[in-house]
């Protein structure tokens, strides 16, 4: 029986990454292949820097062919790839087989002597298409959601940035997902990607590699605790306060900090892992004094890593990063807490992509109508945030920038 899916009306066999071990081995039977084919055909797709199954040389022709009619090599119809930073960043812009477009990010640091780390890369993946909880400073919120992606669309960003390493002669060492989407919000692709990157037949990275950074998705926290817990928890808490965290993650609405802040001190407690906190800085909204006082006495003594993240500046919105003075300022206000620090540069600026901002531009420019209303809305908003009102409904977001919409 063929594995297929619906993509646009057409019936399209699944890829790769999609069949677990087991349904590999069915499909290769299928196709009257011997079962250490099997062995073969991950080799080909993970250590190798084929891109086709015709690329796949430890099987002829007949096979490959074969294989091509039935399971489609990459969950990517387009790679377009762009490289920032001197090459240090590599940004991959991947059309998925019904036309959705999402993007990952490979970024490669040098050893670090002073701290005894070796060479790192890293790269940052995407857990959906759009994101539907809609944070007002991010591109990918602004596009509103489009879909799911599948756990093989999400193992296929990690295998795409290791054939890269590979002509380089490097390893990745590290997954992070945080592109688009909120990978809390499709947990059991998630998981099941995690299965399969964690498998020493498609990688095998160890899983105190691999960081999910949430929004705050309580009951998402919860099962990561129990189910993944080598698992390094990541959470965008961006305000300590929940006024301006309604404004600034709408789903604080629904796990308001106190919740979020309860879950992850529970996650850590139960896999003895720190909790990292981002905190994306921006001028004048969550860089007051009475805010980064708020966010030192919420974490005091919690033992968490904060990295705190100038915001890249995106269409939609009125807001600009904090002055570099002012965030080293929280730096060390947040250090005299007892809590660990980190100033993130932000990693891909130039070419414009942190958080589905590649993806946004390529969506097209939004209206100047669309933008001008949007800038109005978050500047009513976030002045009733700043006085302490919370209001009751998100701004929603405007749909896909440029879009049909
Ligand atoms: N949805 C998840 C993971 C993806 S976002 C989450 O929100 O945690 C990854 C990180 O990028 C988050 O901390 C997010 O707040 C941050 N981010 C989004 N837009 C940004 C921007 N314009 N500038 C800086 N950081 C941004
Ligand atoms: Fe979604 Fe994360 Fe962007 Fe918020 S910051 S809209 S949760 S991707």
């Amino acid at each position: 029986m063929k594995t297929t899916e619906t993509t646009g009306g057409s019936q399209r066999p699944l890829s790769l990454s999609d069949l677990n071990v087991n349904q590999l081995a069915a499909r290769v039977s299928d196709l009257g292949a011997e079962s250490y084919r099997v062995t073969q055909i991950l080799d080909g797709a993970w250590r190798s820097v084929a891109t086709a199954w015709s690329g796949v040389t430890t099987f002829g022709k007949p096979l490959q062919e074969r294989l091509a009619n039935e399971i489609r090599f990459s969950a990517f119809d387009e790679v377009e790839r762009q490289e920032a930073e001197d090459g240090a960043t590599t940004k991959l812009l991947l059309t998925l087989s019904d036309g959705a477009k999402v993007e990952a990010v490979l970024m490669r640091s040098p050893a670090d002597p002073r701290r005894g780390s070796g060479p790192r890369a890293t790269v940052c993946v995407s857990s959906q298409a759009g994101c539907a909880v809609g944070c007002p400073f991010c591109a990918t919120g602004e596009l509103g959601f489009t879909r799911n992606l599948s756990a093989g669309e999400i193992q296929d960003q990690v295998r795409i940035a290791r054939q890269i390493l590979r002509t380089e002669d490097r390893e990745l060492t590290n997954v992070v997902y945080m592109g688009m989407g909120e990978p809390l919000q499709n947990i059991d692709a998630v998981f099941a990607s995690i299965d399969g990157l964690t498998d020493p037949a498609r990688g095998g990275i160890g899983q105190r590699r691999i960081t999910v950074s949430t929004s705050g998705v309580v009951p998402g926290i919860e099962r990561l605790a129990k189910q993944r817990p080598q698992i390094t928890l990541a959470v965008s808490l961006h305000a300590a306060r929940n006024p301006l965290r309604d404004l600034l993650v709408p789903l604080n609405r629904k796990w308001p900090v106190e919740a979020v802040i309860s879950a992850a001190d529970s996650h850590s407690r139960a896999t003895g892992r720190r909790t990292t906190y981002e905190v994306t800085m921006i001028d004048g909204i969550n860089d007051r004094a009475e805010d980064s006082a708020a966010l030192a006495s919420l974490l005091r003594g919690s033992g968490a890593h904060v990295n705190l993240i100038p915001m890249n500046a995106v269409a939609h919105t009125p807001w600009q990063e904090s002055k570099p003075e002012r965030i080293e300022q929280i730096a060390n206000q947040l250090r005299a807490a007892g809590l660990t620090v980190t100033v993130r540069r932000n990693r891909g600026r130039e070419a414009g992509a942190a958080c589905g901002q590649l993806a946004a531009e390529k969506a097209g420019a939004p209206t100047p109508v669309a933008v001008a209303r949007r800038r109005e809305l978050l500047v009513a908003a976030s002045a009733a945030a700043l006085q302490g009102q919370r209001t009751a409904q998100p701004i929603a977001p405007s749909g896909p920038l440029g879009g049909d919409a």
